[in-house]
């Protein structure tokens, strides 16, 4: 028997969460059974343990949980063996296959990634979806020519998950970082992380009135979509990229097609989702040579799998500072 935040559906269809003891047989099919050390909480998390799913979970009883790390128990497949460490993001885990909020879990293969040398489980899961994301975008600006001495780098939604892990990376890698917050009391937070300035959210939250403002940022790893996104793409250098990430404040893009024009800037979409094997491990791998250890401490918010009802009604508020580490044990 092992511990699992089970969601279940009351009679009015809304879900709702609690701890279980459960079996082994409850498990899904997958070739890989996994002893769960750490989850943490993203924000699909936060649509997911919401009371009508957030529109992706399919069916109930679910166990959330969109990533996790800890050992394999037991293994159909020759690329895994007892004792291993692994971590996993994506592929739908926590949506439509059972997740990570719980002691165990199991899943393909194909899905894990080994932990890199040198990472923890406890680390992987502060790192968790959001900061993999905040990596594979930095790794997608820097494979259109981002580099330090092209200028200062904007990260909007700083003070959540990706914002945070995509700011700490960048001031390591020598960027000067401008970390756009709503939140000012996480100033010193953000400088922290290694954030030279702090933008106020209202000065980018107007949305446009003239599609090219000077040219300001030589790179951006952007949370927030909306409205924000389409002022920061009329404020970007001739030829820079934005990686557009996450819609934290909104999917709608109020903008024009001038700053793609006239300044051949660059919109990329960062998907962490379906991302092939061979990026998922490079990725990894930067993240462990790239992020500060200390910094990605500085982030952590310890939590159980008790607290997850809470944390994920909070962080679709933006309520959440950092990352949040779940002992699932
Ligand atoms: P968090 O809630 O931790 O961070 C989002 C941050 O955005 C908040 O902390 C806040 O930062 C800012 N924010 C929130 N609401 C608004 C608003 N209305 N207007 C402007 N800013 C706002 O979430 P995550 O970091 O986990 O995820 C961020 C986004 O990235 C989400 O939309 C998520 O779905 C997406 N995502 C996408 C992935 C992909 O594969 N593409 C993978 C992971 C996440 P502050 O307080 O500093 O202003």
């Amino acid at each position: 028997m092992f511990k699992a935040l089970i969601l279940e559906q009351g009679d009015d269809g809304l879900a709702e969460a609690g701890i279980q003891e459960i079996g082994e047989d409850r498990l899904p099919e997958g070739e890989v059974t996994v002893a769960v050390e750490y989850s943490t909480v993203n924000y699909k998390d936060g649509l997911c343990l919401s009371p009508k799913g957030g529109g992706l979970v399919r069916s109930y009883p679910h166990v959330g949980g969109i990533d996790f790390a800890g050992t394999v128990e037991a293994s159909d497949d020759p690329r895994y063996e007892p004792g291993d460490k692994v971590v996993l993001t994506g592929w739908r885990v926590g949506e439509v296959h059972w997740g990570g909020y719980a002691q165990k879990a199991r899943v393909k293969a194909d899905w894990l990634v080994p932990l890199p040398e040198g990472l923890s489980t406890r680390a992987a899961m502060a790192v968790g979806t959001a900061g993999f994301t905040a990596m594979l975008a930095v790794m997608a600006l820097e494979d259109h020519g981002l580099s330090p001495d092209k200028g200062e780098v904007l990260v909007t939604g700083a003070a959540g998950g990706v914002g945070s892990v995509a700011t700490a990376i960048l001031a390591r890698l020598g960027y000067e970082v401008a970390g756009v917050t709503g939140r000012p009391e996480q100033a010193d937070y953000l400088k922290g992380l290694g954030a030279t300035r702090i933008v106020p959210r209202e000065e980018l939250a107007e949305t446009v009135k003239r599609p090219l403002e000077s040219e300001t940022w030589a790179g951006c790893v952007d949370a927030v979509g909306g409205a924000m996104l389409a002022r920061v793409l009329g404020q970007m250098k001739y030829g820079a990229s934005v990686a557009a990430v996450g819609l934290a404040g909104g999917a709608a893009l109020p903008a024009t097609v001038v700053p793609f024009l006239l300044r051949g800037v660059n919109l990329l979409g960062i998907d962490s989702v379906m991302q092939p094997y061979e990026s998922r491990q490079r990725a990894w791998a930067r993240i462990a040579r790239d992020l500060p250890m200390d910094k990605l401490e500085a982030m952590i918010q310890p939590a159980t799998l008790a607290d997850l009802p809470r944390l994920g009604a909070d962080i679709l508020k933006g309520q959440v500072k950092g990352r949040v580490v779940v002992d699932v044990n």
